[in-house]
């Protein structure tokens, strides 16, 4: 492996002014399992490496009252996986956290690592699509949001500037009648990365009455799903009736 200088940043505001420095020469690692085999194999030889492991302000995972989910960038997916409100609200999230290689593995690999790498078999990619997230994108020019429906441009590509920082993820408030389910499919059962995964989210808006022991009101569903595949192939649908 090439030589690098290590930066250590205890701040969002820190990490941007290195990466304004720096340039394209200087990768951000957070829990490094995507970036350090690149490295290892000669894929990416950057000149500086921006540790975001001492960055408190990106490893919030919090319940916002009313208005949804925030997950920081370096929460990690067995944080996600072992999170008792992620696991009741947000069933399909805490599922992708849940099946990402193993417990060594989760412990270190972050939700913004998933993301950012940009891999077809990312498995919470597809959740945070189909559940609607924004993320929260911070650079010297201030912050933008963009939904996660729009963060992907191809494989291995997001809408990320060379200067820019992936901060956290919004995840919208659902309503009380609602599911959802990330499934995927592997070639091997145990530690492989998954050929097609699918996400699902459902609310029902209008719950069925019964009068006479009868249903006389059918619900109304507002659904979305969303599926990333390799080779590269995604899709997010929605659908209400
Ligand atoms: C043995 C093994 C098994 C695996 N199994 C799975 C699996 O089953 N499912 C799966 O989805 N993945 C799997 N992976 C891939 C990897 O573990 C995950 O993608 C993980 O979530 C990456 O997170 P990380 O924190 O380690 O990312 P890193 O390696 O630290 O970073 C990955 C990329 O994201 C960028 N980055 C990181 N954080 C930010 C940020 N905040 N803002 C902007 N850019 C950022 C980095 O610069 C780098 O380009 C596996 C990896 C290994 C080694």
């Amino acid at each position: 492996m090439r030589r690098f200088h290590l930066a250590l940043p205890r701040s969002i505001d820190d990490c941007l002014k290195l990466l304004a420095e720096r340039g394209s020469e200087a990768k951000l690692v957070a829990g490094g399992t995507d970036l350090l085999p690149q490295m290892k194999n000669g894929l990416l030889k950057p000149a500086a490496v921006v540790d975001l492991s001492g960055v408190a302000d990106l490893r919030a995972l919090r319940r916002q009252d009313g208005s949804g989910l925030r997950v920081g960038a370096s929460v990690t997916a067995r944080e996600i996986e072992l999170d008792s409100y992620t696991r009741s609200a947000y069933p399909a999230l805490a599922e992708s956290g849940a099946l990402v290689g193993s417990v060594q593995i989760r412990n270190l690999a972050t939700v913004g690592g998933n993301l950012c790498n940009a891999a077809p078999s990312a498995d919470m990619a597809p959740p945070l699509m189909a559940l609607e997230a924004e993320a929260v994108i911070a650079s010297p020019r201030g912050r933008r949001r963009v939904p996660m429906s729009a963060f992907f441009t191809g494989v291995r590509r997001t809408v990320l500037a060379p200067d820019e920082l992936l901060v956290e993820l919004l995840v919208p408030a659902l309503g009380p009648r609602s599911g959802g389910q990330y499934l995927r499919h592997t070639p091997r059962r145990e530690l492989d990365i998954a050929v097609v995964g699918v996400a699902s989210q459902v609310t029902l808006t209008d719950g069925p009455s019964r009068s006479r022991g009868r249903r006389s009101s059918p619900s109304r569903r507002r659904g979305r799903s969303a599926i990333s595949a390799a080779p590269p192939i995604s899709a997010v649908t929605s659908s209400g009736s």
